[in-house]
């Protein structure tokens, strides 16, 4: 195996949730590995610290290497229920670059088709996903299956800045419209909303998915004094590229407004928070 992959043996793989995603309607999170190789630098889940369930290293390291829970689909077997509204991942990426090589996710479904919960969303940005298309359709055949795909921005040279590691745009796009194809329930997650023309970004993101958009801004401590929040190389480029009005409350409204605006426009709904992840869980 990579170096940047290790290996742990897990007590559990699903966790009833609490806050954001509970509120969203999810009872459990399915976190497959600890820290993730997409580094993006303005993820919220190093600054959770032990909250997060990481270790020192994790977030002083975020997206070095990865500790892949190698004892996943065994402890699923053991931990599903017909009544599950599961979340796969609040805390990594389950198709990060490491997870190429890891291969947990395939054990993993193949443990949701034999006892399948009741909804089962997918939270990535990796076109990696679409290696388990095959198990992911054949689950959607047995339960209510979701992916929810993750586009910030509709400038690349945005996204090389804040998420080098990530997929080029256009190539995002591209998964969501093979996913729809496939008939898979396919979201796109506006989230967290970096530098961008949101009308462009909106329009790219129905025109792939023909669904509501779902969206947050980039966490700041003004709007959100405790918890997780946006890392601070992020900042750092946000203060030394010009977009730090991208971190302003009031701005951040102003371009929720006007993705809104074109949302309804095109005969879909946008909702951010709670509200937005909600259609999900249901
Ligand atoms: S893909 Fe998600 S979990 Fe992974 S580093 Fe980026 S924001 Fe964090």
């Amino acid at each position: 195996m990579d170096q940047r992959i290790r290996q742990a043996v897990a007590r559990s793989i699903l966790s009833k949730t609490s806050g954001f995603i509970a509120e969203a309607g999810f009872t459990h999170s399915l976190t497959p590995a600890r820290n993730c190789t997409f580094g993006c630098t303005y993820c919220y889940v190093p600054t959770m610290r032990v909250q997060g369930g990481l270790q020192p290293e994790d977030w002083r390291r975020w997206g070095q290497f990865t500790t892949v829970k190698s004892n996943a689909a065994e402890l699923l077997r053991r931990e599903l229920r017909a009544s599950q509204r599961i979340y796969c991942s609040p805390l990594v990426d389950p198709y990060q670059p490491a997870e190429a090589e890891a291969r947990i996710m395939p054990g993993i479904l193949e443990a949701l088709c034999e006892t399948p919960p009741l909804v089962f969303t997918l939270q990535t940005r990796g076109p990696l996903v679409l290696r388990d298309l095959e198990l992911i359709t054949r689950l959607a055949g047995k339960t209510r299956v979701r992916v929810s795909f993750s586009i910030t921005t509709n400038r690349d040279e945005v996204r090389k800045l804040y998420e080098p590691l990530c997929a080029p745009i256009a190539e995002r796009l591209n998964v969501v419209r093979a996913l729809r194809e496939a008939g898979i329930e396919a979201y796109v997650t506006l989230a967290p909303l970096l530098p961008c023309d949101p009308e462009e970004l909106a329009r790219l993101a129905i025109e792939a998915s023909a669904r509501d958009l779902i969206g947050d801004p980039l966490h700041t401590r003004v709007a959100k004094p405790r918890g997780a929040t946006t890392r601070e190389a992020a900042v750092y480029i946000s203060e030394t590229r010009g977009f730090e009005k991208w971190h302003d409350p009031v701005y951040q409204a102003a371009v929720g407004e006007r993705i809104r605006e074109t949302a309804e426009a095109s005969g879909v709904c946008f909702e951010t928070g709670p509200l937005g992840f909600a259609r999900l869980a249901r």
